[in-house]
């Protein structure tokens, strides 16, 4: 009998420990979204410090924290929020350069099509040749390439 309920708390004691442990994988999964973005995740944490920041206010008027240790604290969690949003401007920007070289790219592309197209019309008959051809399509005259 003593030796079953011994058995029995050594279960519950088991179950007691690991329970979290799953639990709390499972949350992490939860909180960590496959499609959250670098720019969605900076800004969750600096909410995060907001909310501890604020916190820390209240803890303080509540007296329950020493004025040094509130100090640090908030020098702390400033500092981290300054960091944040420092990361969040250069992505920004980083994302804003992406776009500009993006759209370089396709114009300078555009213009390589454009010329591409120009260096297949027939001169002699102004038949514009859709591919790049030695002879053209029309007339059967030599395509002379500038560009090569
Ligand atoms: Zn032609």
């Amino acid at each position: 009998m003593l030796l079953g309920l011994i058995f029995l708390f050594a279960i519950g004691l088991a179950l007691f420990v690991i329970y979290p442990m799953l639990s709390s994988r499972d949350e992490e999964k939860s909180t960590l979204p496959v499609d959250v973005t670098p720019a969605a995740d900076l800004k969750r944490r600096r909410m995060v410090v907001y909310e501890n920041l604020q916190d820390l206010e209240f803890e303080y008027q509540a007296r329950k924290i020493a004025p040094k240790d509130y100090e640090a604290l908030r020098e702390n969690y400033r500092a981290e929020a300054a960091r944040l949003m420092v990361a969040s401007r250069e992505l920004d920007r980083g994302t804003a350069e992406d776009r500009f070289i993006e759209k370089e790219v396709a114009a300078r592309r555009a213009r390589l099509r454009d010329r591409a197209a120009e260096s297949y019309v027939c001169k002699k008959c102004g038949f514009n040749n859709p591919v790049p051809v030695k002879f053209c399509g029309n007339c059967g005259s030599p395509i002379s390439n500038p560009r090569a």
